[in-house]
């Protein structure tokens, strides 16, 4: 008998009807003969509500409360599943993060899981129940504090549990059928991967690919845990992420030469105007913006004009960090030493992402070919070893990412890329 995590998002479980979808498939794992441990995501757009309603009443909410009323949605959602569950004539138990023992830091709203301990939900299956954990939230070790551990970070909690509980699989539910070669609510013929390595997966998540997030697919690669990212809506398979191919018949399914392109629209752009070219301006910018807490993303500086010997250096940021560095860079413009700072929130990402990168030459020039033949202009360009990503004006992004992927022939034949539900908040 094995043990099987089940995560489901938000979409998968919007209302009663999609609880009562959702307790039928996990009774139906149960029957399989497997222990289940379902994850459950706050219904629908529950989580933004209730963000929103906690910004009615204080335009800076404090961190602590804010992860104690967010948590909220997801123990609405995971008692329902419950009790749908029970009314199908199946033993089910539900646990907060806490209970289920999710321990974290104390880094509110944006908490890192420091410990699983899984006691209770370990004597729960025992006792023949399917168990039920509240996504997206933990305690901290600490102050015995409620946390959370950032937007979408319910599919984190999956692995964690799947890890500390030696799962064979962390199935994540969602709302299309698996991951795609591209957002199949921008390129209709994107195509479903059978198989993606956690290197392309991770290198897709942190470029925008909303399907699974960096942190969760980090976890999964570090304690080597089979994903299987699929659809609530349909009976298909998904999308399976691992460390190594799996068998489709009788053979292995291939490594892709590109897995897919990801696009970004969440970053801003700040250009550092008029900063002197001498050893130890890069470091004291950045050092400015680290001691602000900020992660930042693709960088680029220019040669200085010889007549002034000034440079522009410009750099990328999650906009909601664009207040915040632009104040700190502020503060400190005398020690720096630039001119004027400008800031720019109408950029987009896109991103080619594949291992088989490394080998073929060609991919850098088609991928650049693709975007000037669609007429979008290259900003910022940047690249690892098995991804490039360029900057473009936001508006263009949509028909960029279309472009690039029909040039890298990922397109479908057929419409596949089915969005069951969600409303993409
Ligand atoms: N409910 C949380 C959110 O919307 C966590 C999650 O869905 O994973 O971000
Ligand atoms: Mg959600």
């Amino acid at each position: 008998m094995g043990l099987v995590v089940q995560k489901y998002g938000g979409s998968s479980v919007a209302d009663a009807e999609g609880i009562k979808r959702v307790a039928k498939r996990i009774v139906e794992a149960k029957k399989n003969g497997n222990d289940v441990v379902v994850v459950v995501s706050a219904m629908g757009d529950t989580t933004d509500e209730l963000i929103d309603l906690a910004e009615q009443v204080s335009p800076m909410p404090a961190g602590r409360e804010l992860d104690m009323l967010l948590t909220a949605g997801e123990r609405i959602s995971m008692a329902l599943l419950a009790m749908a569950i029970k009314n199908l004539g199946h033993k089910a138990q539900s646990f907060t993060g806490s209970q289920a023992g999710v321990i974290t830091d104390s880094v509110h709203n944006k908490a890192r899981i420091i410990d699983v301990t899984p006691g209770r939900i370990r004597t729960a299956l025992d006792e023949g129940n399917i168990a039920i954990v509240a996504g997206f939230q933990g305690v901290s070790q600490d102050k015995k504090d409620i946390t959370t551990l950032g937007r979408g970070g319910s599919d984190t909690t999956a692995v964690a549990l799947a890890a500390a509980l030696d799962a064979e699989v962390c199935e994540i539910y969602t709302d299309v059928d698996g991951v795609f070669t591209a957002d199949p609510r921008v390129v209709k013929k994107a195509r479903k991967i059978d198989w993606i390595s956690f290197e392309d997966m991770l290198e897709l998540a942190s470029s925008g690919s909303k399907v699974l997030l960096h942190r969760c697919v980090e976890y999964a690669r570090r304690y080597n845990i089979p994903i299987h990212v699929r659809s609530s809506f349909s009976g298909l398979q998904g999308t399976w992420v691992s460390s190594e191919p799996i068998e489709q018949g009788d053979k292995k399914v291939e490594q892709a030469i590109i897995s897919g392109v990801a696009h970004d629209t969440s970053e801003a752009k700040i250009t550092v105007v008029g900063v002197p070219d001498k050893p130890g301006e890069a470091a004291s910018i950045f050092r400015t913006i680290a001691d602000a807490e900020i992660n930042i993303d693709m960088v680029v500086q220019n040669v200085s004009a010889a007549s002034t010997g000034l440079t522009d250096i410009s750099f990328t940021l999650p906009k909601t960090e664009g207040r915040k560095a632009i104040d700190a860079l502020e503060k400190n413009r005398a020690g720096i030493g630039f001119d004027s700072l400008r800031y720019d929130d109408q950029i987009g990402k896109i991103s080619l992402v594949g291992a088989g990168m490394k080998t073929n030459p060609g991919v850098t020039a088609d991928f650049f070919t693709a975007l000037s033949d669609a007429g979008v202009n290259i900003e910022l360009i940047s690249t690892s070893e098995i991804r490039i990503s360029v900057v473009t004006r936001k508006d263009d992004v949509p028909e960029a990412v279309r472009a690039v992927h029909t040039a890298f022939g990922l397109d479908s034949d057929s419409d596949e890329a089915v969005v069951y539900g969600g409303t993409g908040r």
